[in-house]
């Protein structure tokens, strides 16, 4: 007999696979609600947009688009290493980081034997990406406080664990590990997991100051187990072009290079990254902006009687507290009533588990006042 009737013949892992839940789009609120004024605070993007020296490569090189791009993007991974101060052996480009955390997965992971190790709640692509490789995938619970509970973590790894993520600033919480206690743990997931690789996914590093006290890129040649994800998409501010990267142990780097599709980094998006990197004044913009944003809305939001996670990040982790007014700790409630008034945040229910937490990217200062202000009616007025 084939499989039951109605169920179609795809893989198992697909059958049952829960996609991806993306921040909704400005466009979608407007049409639902609408409303001609929606703020977006919900995935993390720069709250300057794109960079104009970006603005103009872009314009320039738009009549390229009928070319394929250079296989390996060779520009942009030295313009890459020239930043990090890594050698390019280390360094792959990628389609988003996302597509660097599917290749080392995939490169990493023997589904029905390895496992993948990491926290809970954690960034959901790693465990997208597990699932449909079908590779076992192990969480461990955070602290109360969002910390990360070591020795249960590293309890949790074996000699088949072929990857572990650590997300430093982590997403949802904003939570930062000190270099130090980087160094610490990647010597000892080195003992307990000889074959994994530690992936420090450095998504919001680019708000650490200075990056030396947060990030091991200076040290790689010590710990050759541990890779390191970045992303263009938010100090960068190039979300919608799709550019990440990996720094990674050059043999690794090198088996990713080879089963990577070999243009899935754009050609403009190459173009933007390499001025991306020059353009520091914008980068130095959005770092101040966001500081002074994170700040503010801290104050706010505590003011207001919300619980406010301490962050490096350009997001903050607002808790809901039995003492508010009309929302109580109904996350899913002021989520639908900020949408109702035109402000886009992020639920944390579903994937993230935390159904009394929303996280709040910073804004600019109009987009940070908007929010506050329509905050305020709400629990004014339900
Ligand atoms: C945003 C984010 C990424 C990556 O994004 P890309 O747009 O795919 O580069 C990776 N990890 C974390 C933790 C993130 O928050």
């Amino acid at each position: 007999m084939p499989e039951s009737v109605g169920s179609p013949a795809v893989r198992p892992e697909v059958l049952g696979f829960k996609p991806y839940v993306a921040g909704r789009a400005i466009e979608e609120i407007q049409q639902e609600y609408g409303l001609t004024q929606v703020v977006k605070l919900a995935s993390n993007e720069n709250p300057l947009g794109t960079s104009p020296r970006v603005l103009r490569v872009l314009r320039d090189r738009a009549e390229l688009a009928f070319r394929y791009p250079q296989s390996g993007n060779p520009r942009l991974v030295q313009a890459i290493a020239d930043h990090t101060h890594v050698r390019p052996e280390r360094i792959v480009a990628g389609n988003g980081s996302d597509e660097i955390i599917d290749l080392i997965i995939r490169v990493k992971a023997v589904p029905g034997r390895d496992n993948i190790c990491t926290f809970r709640p954690c960034f959901a692509m790693y465990e997208l990406q597990a699932k449909l490789c079908g590779v076992e995938f192990r969480q461990t619970p955070l602290n109360d406080d969002m910390s990360f509970p070591w020795d249960a973590w590293i309890d949790s790894m074996d000699e088949n664990t072929a990857v572990a993520f650590l997300t430093s600033p982590d997403n949802p919480s904003g939570f930062t590990v000190k270099a130090d206690e980087l160094a610490e743990i990647a010597r000892r997931v080195a003992k307990a997991a000889p074959n994994a690789l530690l992936v420090m996914d450095e998504a919001y590093i680019d708000f650490c100051r200075p990056l030396n006290s947060y990030s091991l890129v200076d040290r790689l040649d010590e710990f050759p187990n541990v890779g390191i994800l970045r992303t263009f998409s938010k100090m960068y501010g190039l979300a919608g072009l799709r550019l990440g990267y990996g720094i990674l142990p050059p043999e690794i780097a090198d088996f990713c290079r080879r089963v990577k599709p070999p243009f899935s980094v754009n050609l403009l998006a190459e173009e933007a990254g390499i001025e991306a990197l020059r353009d520091t004044a914008f980068i130095e913009q959005t770092y101040r902006v966001t500081a002074e944003g994170r700040e503010y809305l801290n104050r706010e939001l505590s003011d207001l009687g919300f619980g406010v996670h301490p962050s490096l990040a350009n997001f903050l982790l607002v808790r809901l507290t039995k003492g508010l007014p009309v929302v109580g700790t109904d996350a899913a409630a002021l989520v639908e009533k900020l949408l109702a008034k035109g402000v886009i945040v992020r639920p944390l229910s579903s994937g993230y588990d935390m159904p009394d937490c929303v996280r709040v990217s910073v804004g600019n200062p109009e987009e940070n006042s908007f929010f506050i202000a329509r905050l305020k009616e709400i629990l004014a007025n339900g």
